[in-house]
């Protein structure tokens, strides 16, 4: 088994010099690191993450960083560092992705350096990976890492957890290197949100910028599939409950207490960011102190703000206008022995966060948008069995799809706010217990451990699906093969479906003219005696004619109804009257006004609904619903309806590929047959081969064919080496 790498922007420890200008190392039990605990017994592991040498010699940093805590250390030049962590990703990822547009920056020159820092966490990456190792890839600052690994060795496996929301389509598609972003996400196997509505954005993203569609999750990139998925990440409860029946927090329960007399405790923790909505809530308990007289000296707000990002303007613009609500409510309520607002503007140690928690009545937790908020969580899990408390929740923090009996507020309605403030202080004890029971039952069952697990059970699988689907990919010693049994058959046939296995995809069906290579390929193939050429194609014979028709190799036209023999005559099957097509396709006109970008193609026998250029959203829809709508009138004409790549064709239900194939096939005793196709049509040739033929499938998705081939250019290749 291989290692677990853990890639993340930061290190989980920092070195420092003491005062004797000894390097020393400050950890702290984040999260992720909790989370990961578990594998540190299951896998060996190490943490690749940025730090900044403190002033202390390089190498022996490295050193006893990897032999003391298992970290390796990425030293960025200072510039770059600057533009790429207060620059990109949080002037211009954070904003975006937490759905403030309007402060966020479009900066040419963060990009760059966003990506230059991205290839060296690949660097240092690189260096430490093994073959076997996982990859797990934390957060917004290297959304570009997976693809870079991917390209670099295309077999590693790698998951990528984001821990900030993914924002709705509408607002991601402002990033100016949205694509880049999203094609560099998509090069991990696996990629983790916290729920499901960032599951759904990133999906809807995918699809309409990068045309990836999925099926239950999953994307089809070439053979390789990358699942998409919610894992929402717990706290380590224990940590925080045991903390809070602990003598060094029952110990500052007094003092705090003597603070806050008997009034009523509201406590709000926060990093002092603009997504996590703190003039909004002040302006809130404001707002209920007005219209609560009653209350006034009965409860106090404590505020905790932990200053995060300062070198960033927001964030000082941020500061400024909290410090100076929070005097407004104070000077306009606050009476000699009564404070409204206690405003903490610094981090807690952890026993004194715990004991707050404890001691708060009130819990208020309202992001305007917050990936998940943690906060949240801890303050439920330091309640114990006789404990009461109320969590107020912001309905668009992350956690409050799991924590549905918190008072779920919208955070923009001030109104909504206050009047949770009433209701909460109002609660009696008894629905207290139980709302937060049943939270505590969550959070117990499913903690950082869990979530971790969950997320690593993912890659894993993941990882091991590559592998069995590797074992059907056109290897080179598939390939070997392949041309050896060629090269020593007498006779052979080649059966080689044209759009998506020969040329590309194009939203004009026009212009996949052959080019030159394909043309000169085809023609040396062709013109060996020993072998039978075939395109069999779903394309009319006129345009299969101007394209191909020089070349000395056999024509299947419309997925069969006509074909012509090397040097033959086009001959037709029998086909039932054309009377339906009138009918047909007045209802696939109706479709066409209603889809824009979409259009009928007139075959001889067959009519096609293109809608590839369509609203990628829209389209399949429209298709599923044309498909309803022309089954009434095609059932008793002995007609099918076909669904291809981003196309409906109706056509006469007893014509296919397959048909077509079958008479090839038996036409004479083959030494080698080849098949080649990549969409539902091709799968009809693969059904009736031989078992010693060679079929390959183009692309992902199920298929009877023995093998599979990344896209067109591997197909290419192969002809290429076998035309040689
Ligand atoms: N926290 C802390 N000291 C403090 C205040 C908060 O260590 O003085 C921790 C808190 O326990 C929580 C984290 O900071 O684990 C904040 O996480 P959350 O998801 O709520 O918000 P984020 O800061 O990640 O946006």
């Amino acid at each position: 088994m291989g290692r677990l790498l853990i890639v993340s922007n930061r290190l989980p420890v920092s070195p420092e010099l003491d005062e004797n200008d000894n390097l020393v190392f400050a950890g702290s039990a984040g999260g992720l690191a909790t989370g990961l605990g578990s594998f540190y017994k299951r896998y060996e592991s190490l943490w690749v993450g940025w730090c900044e040498s403190a002033g202390c010699d390089g190498f022996e940093l490295r050193e006893r960083l990897l032999q003391e805590h298992s970290c390796v250390p990425v030293f960025l030049d200072p510039t770059d560092a600057h533009l790429y962590y207060e620059g990109f990703s949080n002037e211009t990822v954070w904003p975006t992705f937490h759905h403030f547009a309007q402060y966020a920056q479009f900066d040419e020159e963060t990009w760059q350096a966003y990506k230059r820092v991205n290839h060296r966490f690949a660097d240092a990456v690189m260096e430490q990976l093994q073959p076997d190792d996982i990859v797990w890839i934390n957060d917004y600052h290297l959304m570009l890492l997976p693809s870079i690994l991917r390209d670099r060795m295309p077999e590693i496996t790698v998951g990528f957890f984001l821990h900030i929301p993914f924002p709705s389509f509408e607002i991601f598609r402002m990033l100016p290197w949205r694509e880049q972003i999203l094609n560099g996400l998509l090069g991990a196997d696996v990629i983790g949100f916290h729920t499901y509505d960032y599951v759904r954005h990133f999906l809807s993203s995918a699809l309409r910028l990068a045309g990836r569609d999925h099926t239950l999750g999953q994307i089809a990139i070439g053979s390789r599939t990358v699942k998409v998925d919610a894992f929402p990440m717990g706290i380590d409860y224990e940590r925080f409950a045991s903390a809070a029946s602990s003598p060094e927090v029952a110990q500052m329960t007094p003092s705090l207490r003597a603070h806050i007399g008997d009034r009523r405790f509201i406590l709000s923790v926060d990093r002092l960011d603009y997504s996590k909505g703190i003039p909004v809530r002040l302006e809130a308990f404001e707002r209920f102190l007005a219209e609560h007289p009653e209350w006034h000296r009965k409860v106090g707000l404590t505020m905790v703000a932990v200053p995060s990002r300062t070198d960033v303007e927001h964030y000082q613009l941020l500061k400024r206008e909290v410090d100076e609500l929070v005097g407004r409510v104070n000077g306009r309520y606050g009476t000699m022995d009564w404070t409204p607002v206690r405003y903490l503007y610094r981090s807690l140690p952890f026993n004194e966060l715990v004991a707050m928690y404890k001691e708060a009545d009130v819990m208020l937790v309202t992001p305007l948008r917050d990936g998940m908020n943690l906060v949240a969580k801890e303050y439920v899990a330091t309640k114990d069995h006789s404990g009461t408390g109320v969590l107020v929740l912001s309905e668009l923090a992350g956690s409050a799809a799991e924590l549905g009996e918190a008072l779920v507020v919208n955070p923009f309605d001030q109104t909504d706010i206050v009047d949770a403030i009433g209701k909460a202080l109002d609660m009696p004890v008894a629905e207290q217990q139980e709302r937060l029971t049943a939270m505590q039952e969550r959070l117990r069952r499913y903690t950082v451990v869990d979530w971790a697990e969950d997320f690593m059970g993912a890659v894993e699988l993941a990882s091991e699906n590559r592998r069995e689907r590797a074992a059907l990919n056109l290897s080179a010693q598939v390939e070997q093969r392949l041309l050896e049994d060629y090269g020593n058959a007498a006779r052979r046939l080649l059966l080689l479906d044209y759009d998506g296995t020969l040329v590309g995809f194009s939203a004009k069906p026009g212009s996949t003219k052959p080019d030159d290579q394909l043309r000169t390929t085809l023609h040396a193939l062709a013109a060996d005696e020993r072998n039978e050429v075939v395109i069999i194609s779903g394309r009319d014979r006129k345009i299969l004619a101007e394209w191909l028709g020089d070349l000395d190799v056999s024509l299947v036209a419309e997925h069969g109804a006509m074909q012509r023999r090397r040097g033959g005559e086009w001959i037709e099957m029998p086909m039932p009257p054309d009377t339906w097509i009138e009918a047909v396709r007045s209802v696939m006109e109706r479709y066409v006004d209603r889809t824009p970008r979409t259009f009928i193609e007139q075959k001889e026998h067959a009519l096609v609904w293109h809608y590839r250029a369509a609203d990628p959203g829209l389209g399949p829809q429209r298709a599923r619903e044309l498909h309803e709508a022309l089954a009434g009138l095609t059932e008793n004409h002995g007609l099918a309806i076909m669904e291809g790549h981003r196309v409906l064709e109706v056509k006469p239900a007893n014509v296919n590929k397959g048909r077509a194939a079958i008479e090839f096939v038996e036409s004479e005793v083959w030494e080698f047959v080849l098949a080649v196709g990549d969409d539902r049509t091709d799968e009809d040739v693969f059904e009736v081969l031989p078992a010693s033929a060679y079929s390959i499938k183009v692309g992902g998705g199920g298929s009877l064919a023995r093998y599979r081939a990344e896209g067109v250019t591997e197909v290419r290749s192969l002809l290429g080496r076998m035309a040689r």
